[in-house]
């Protein structure tokens, strides 16, 4: 029999009940460190104070009022967003997949009101993960994911991972925009070298096109900048950001420049819920935190710390890790044992992650987490690898 949750997730037979900055609590007390951080959304920890104050003072003057009113929170956090990044403006949605789509939409239009209807395609990298959404699935071109939902929505081009030539092969009279996760997420923590970005953006401009980069996962902080391609030094026409923007309240936001947003007026785009006093109040109050000096200091110095520990940990277990990657607390590590079993072993222990492609456990841990939590998770890391491979553990 079906269960009454529609069974579309493999999910670990774990629940919690409350949780406290890095740590998630169960009914029994049993305390794990929670370094997948509900996909790298909860980047403020769990039950944050100035969250929490935030959320229960917004839910006692108002929740929702729709997009028929202006909504004073949505024009402060869009400001606020504008004046931290590229972008002139942003449409706020409820979440990634939604931001994604607006990205789409706008790309498309900006060809149309400029004259170019017939630039409408996107090309996207292989292993791309844009959301699940009818668009987003065909963007992302997975087939575990496209596989018996009927024929792909068009309008979607792929090209292999980085690859400069063929990308700029693929463009063609039709092509609208290029989109890319400047550090791949699902598909196994993989960042898009720097001058890689940098090509992707002379491509564009070349062309004509717009350059979108989906910062859903790798964006707010993740990477120790506010938005991963700001390592490279270049700026995309449109971005999608969402997950850690609410930090657990959901929220999307696609960000424009005013030239790529032409085509949005009013009547081209919606949403009942997107920007809603609630999201807004919890989004502004996470840029209140994330903007502090010294915040992306702190994520920066931890990033070093978890990653010095780990290469320690792939010299000590090499049977069980073969590599670290990532940047920031966004980090990957390649295993060798199917990363679902070494995800296990790290939950006996009482550490949580995520599993990505191409074999990786992600490693997403809150970014206030502190030295000592993190001594700790590497700890329960060397332990896990230990009852891996207990024979090479002498
Ligand atoms: C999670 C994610 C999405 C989809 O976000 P949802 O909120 O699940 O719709 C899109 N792009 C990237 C890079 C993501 O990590």
């Amino acid at each position: 029999m079906i269960t009454a949750v529609l069974p579309t997730y493999q999910r670990a037979d774990l629940s919690f009940e409350r949780g406290e900055g890095a740590w998630l609590i169960d009914a029994s007390g049993r305390r794990y460190l929670d370094f997948a951080a509900g996909i790298a959304v909860t980047a403020l920890g769990h039950a944050h104070p100035h969250l929490v104050a935030a959320l229960r003072e917004q839910a006692g003057k108002v929740w929702h009022t729709s997009n028929l009113f202006r909504i004073p929170g949505q024009e402060r956090l869009a400001e606020r967003l504008v004046a931290a990044t590229f972008a002139d403006t942003v449409f706020f949605g409820n979440s990634g997949a939604e931001a994604l789509e607006c990205a789409i939409k706008m790309a498309r239009k900006y060809h149309s009101a400029t004259g170019n209807p017939e630039r409408w395609r996107v090309i996207t990298f292989e292993g791309a993960f844009h959301g699940r959404t009818l668009a987003t699935i065909a963007a992302g071109g997975q087939a575990k994911h496209l596989e018996g939902f009927g024929p792909p929505v068009p309008g979607f081009d792929q090209v292999a991972f980085g690859d400069h030539d063929a990308m700029k092969a693929a463009i063609g009279p039709e092509t609208a925009a290029i989109l890319v996760e400047p550090v791949q997420g699902e598909g196994g923590i993989r960042p898009v070298p720097p001058q890689c970005l940098r090509g992707l953006r002379e491509l564009c401009d070349a062309a004509g096109i717009l350059l979108i980069f989906d910062e859903v996962q790798c964006g707010m902080g993740r990477t120790g900048k506010l938005f991963a391609h700001e390592w490279a030094g270049v700026a995309p026409d449109i971005m999608a950001v969402a997950k850690a923007l609410g930090g657990g309240f959901p929220v999307g936001a696609c960000l424009a420049t005013e030239r790529a947003a032409v085509g949005m007026v009013a009547g081209s785009h919606g949403s009942t819920y997107g920007g809603n006093p609630l999201a807004m109040a919890v989004g502004n109050a996470v840029l209140d935190v994330m903007l502090a000096d010294g915040f992306l200091d702190h994520v920066n110095a931890m990033s070093n710390r978890l990653r010095q520990g780990l290469e320690g940990l792939v010299d000590s277990h090499p049977e069980v890790i073969e590599g670290v990657r990532g940047q920031g607390l966004m980090l990957g590590l390649k295993v060798r044992p199917a990363n679902r079993d070494v995800m296990a072993a790290f939950r006996d222990q009482g550490l949580l992650s995520v599993a990505g492609g191409d074999n990786v456990v992600r490693l997403l841990p809150p970014l206030i987490i502190g030295e000592a939590e993190i001594s700790a998770a590497l700890g329960l890391i060397d332990q896990a690898c230990r009852a891996l491979a207990p024979t090479a553990a002498a």
